[in-house]
C-alpha cells in the first residue's frame, strides 16, 4: 500500500553490499539491467536512479513498480513512499495523509529513520517519531478511528526515512526475494518434471544469479501429457523472473530409452532411469555451457531420495547436482511453490511413480546399480540430447540473452 502522492519506490538490495567495491559495482549494475528489464515487461513505466545502497524508482505506477520489484531477484524490499521537505510539519502532513490511506484501527507505529544527516536537521528521529505520532493520532481520531499505540508489535507501521534534503513517507517494506542479480553465475540446467517440487528448486539456483535452462525428459509411455503440460507453463511462471533470458523448455525425447531400460532393470530400475536422466541433463549442460545440474529432490521424500540413493545418481554424471530442496519439508516447498506461482500448475504426482516397482530399492549401491545398468546410456543420452525439441511460449522473443553468458562473484 503507498500514501497519497507516492511518486518514488525505494529498492533495497542486501548480500551485495557485502562485495568488494568491484564485484558490488558490477552486481549492482546487473540488478538495474534486470530490474529495468522487469518493469518493461510488466509494462510498468519508471525511471531507475542508482543511489547509495538503493534504487530509486520514479514512477506514476508505484503499486506496479513495487510488484515488479518485489519479484526481481537480488531485491530485499521495496517501498512506494511520497517524498516531502525534511521538516517536522510536512513529515507531520505527509503521515496524517498516509494514516487516512492506511491505518483504519488496530496499533500503530511511526518509525522514523535519519540516515547519515545526524547534523542536518535539529530534530531527532525520536522527535520524529514523537511528533509523527501525534499527527497520525489525531487524524486517526479526526477520521474516527480509535487509535492505539505499540511501538514493539505494531498491526500498522509508518515508516519516515529523514534525508538531508527530502524526507521519504511509506507504508511498507513488501519483501523481495533476496538473493543475487540473475546473471552474475554461470548457468545450470533445470531438470523439471512438472511436479511441485522441481520448478521451487530451479528458482531458487535463480534466486542465486544462476540463469536456468529448464528440461522436462518425455519418459514417452511412462510420462503423459499431463507432466508435459505442467512443466510447459510451470516454465512461463519462472520466465517472467528472468525477462532477460532464454528460459525456453526444453523436451528430451526420451521415450524409447525409457522403455528400454524399463524392459532391462528390473531391480533398481529407478535408479538408473535417474542415472540416465542426470546423464541426458549434463549432455544438455555441455552443448549449452552450463556448469552443473539442479533437481528438486529432498532427502528421504521418495525412495529414489534417500541419501544411499542420491549418492548412486549423482555419480552419474561429473557435473554438481544442486539440490536446494535437499533439508526442505514438503509443507515448506508447497507453501514456497504457491509463493513463486508455481503451484497450482503441478499438484499431479510425476510420471516415474508409474515406472516405480512396489517395493523400490532405498538403499542402493553404486557398483551393483553400474553392473545393472544397461551399456552405452551415455552415449544414448547424448543422442537425447541432440534431438531436443524446444518450446516456443507465450513469452518467446522476449528473451535473447545468451544464459551462457555468466559473471562470476
Ligand atoms: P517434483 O520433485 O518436481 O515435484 P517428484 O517429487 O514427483 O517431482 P521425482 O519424480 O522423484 O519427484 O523426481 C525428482 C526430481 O527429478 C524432480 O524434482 C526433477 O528435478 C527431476 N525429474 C523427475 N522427473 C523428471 C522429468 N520427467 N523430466 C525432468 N526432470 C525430472
Ligand atoms: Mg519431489
Amino acid at each position: 500500500m503507498h500514501p497519497p502522492g507516492a511518486d518514488v519506490v525505494v529498492v533495497r538490495h542486501g548480500e551485495i553490499g557485502t562485495k568488494s567495491e568491484h564485484v558490488g559495482t558490477k552486481m549492482e549494475r546487473r540488478l538495474r539491467e534486470n530490474l529495468d528489464a522487469v518493469l518493461a515487461d510488466r509494462g510498468v513505466d519508471a525511471e531507475i536512479e542508482q543511489r547509495r545502497f538503493r534504487l530509486w524508482l520514479h514512477t506514476d505506477d508505484p503499486e506496479g513498480a513495487t510488484a515488479a520489484a518485489a519479484d526481481t531477484f537480488g531485491v530485499v524490499s521495496a517501498s512506494p513512499a511520497v517524498r516531502v521537505d525534511p521538516t517536522i510539519e510536512s513529515i507531520r502532513e505527509a503521515l496524517a495523509e498516509a494514516a487516512r490511506q492506511g491505518y483504519d484501527g488496530g496499533a500503530f507505529a511511526v518509525s522514523a529513520r535519519r540516515a547519515g544527516v545526524e547534523s542536518a536537521h535539529p530534530f531527532s528521529s525520536t522527535d520524529i517519531e514523537r511528533e509523527g505520532g501525534s499527527a497520525v493520532w489525531n487524524a486517526a481520531e479526526a477520521a474516527g478511528v480509535d487509535p492505539e499505540v505499540d511501538l514493539d508489535d505494531p498491526d500498522t507501521e509508518l515508516f519516515v526515512d529523514c534525508r538531508e534534503d527530502d524526507a521519504l513517507v511509506f507504508l511498507e517494506k513488501r519483501a523481495g526475494p533476496g538473493g543475487l542479480p540473475l546473471g552474475t553465475q554461470d548457468p545450470v540446467v533445470a531438470l523439471l518434471s512438472g511436479g511441485i517440487d522441481s520448478p521451487v528448486a530451479a528458482w531458487e539456483l535463480m534466486k542465486r544469479g544462476a540463469p536456468v535452462i529448464p528440461l522436462y525428459v518425455d519418459l514417452g509411455d511412462y510420462g503423459g501429457v499431463d507432466h508435459r503440460a505442467r512443466a510447459v507453463s510451470t516454465t512461463e511462471t519462472l520466465a517472467r523472473y528472468a525477462p532477460t533470458r532464454d528460459v525456453r523448455l526444453r523436451i528430451a525425447p526420451a521415450g524409447d530409452a525409457v522403455a528400454d531400460i524399463a524392459e532391462a532393470v528390473d531391480v533398481g530400475r529407478m535408479l538408473v532411469l535417474r542415472r540416465f536422466m542426470f546423464r541426458v541433463a549434463a549432455a544438455v549442460a555441455e552443448e549449452r555451457g552450463a556448469v552443473g545440474i539442479v533437481a528438486g529432490e529432498s532427502v528421504g521424500q521418495k525412495s529414489s531420495q534417500t541419501t544411499a540413493n542420491l549418492a548412486v545418481t549423482s555419480a552419474a554424471v561429473d557435473l554438481p547436482v544442486h539440490r536446494p530442496l535437499l533439508t526442505v519439508d514438503k509443507t515448506e516447498i508447497t507453501a514456497r511453490a504457491d509463493e513463486i506461482g508455481t503451484f497450482h500448475e503441478s499438484t499431479i504426482p510425476a510420471g516415474c511413480d508409474r515406472l516405480a516397482p512396489d517395493y523400490p530399492e532405498t538403499r542402493g549401491r553404486l557398483g551393483a546399480i553400474r553392473e545393472r545398468e544397461p551399456a552405452g546410456l551415455s552415449e544414448r543420452a547424448r543422442a537425447v540430447a541432440d534431438r531436443l525439441e524446444v518450446v516456443e511460449g507465450a513469452r518467446d522473443g522476449v528473451g535473447d540473452r545468451d544464459p551462457a553468458e555468466g559473471e562470476t562473484a
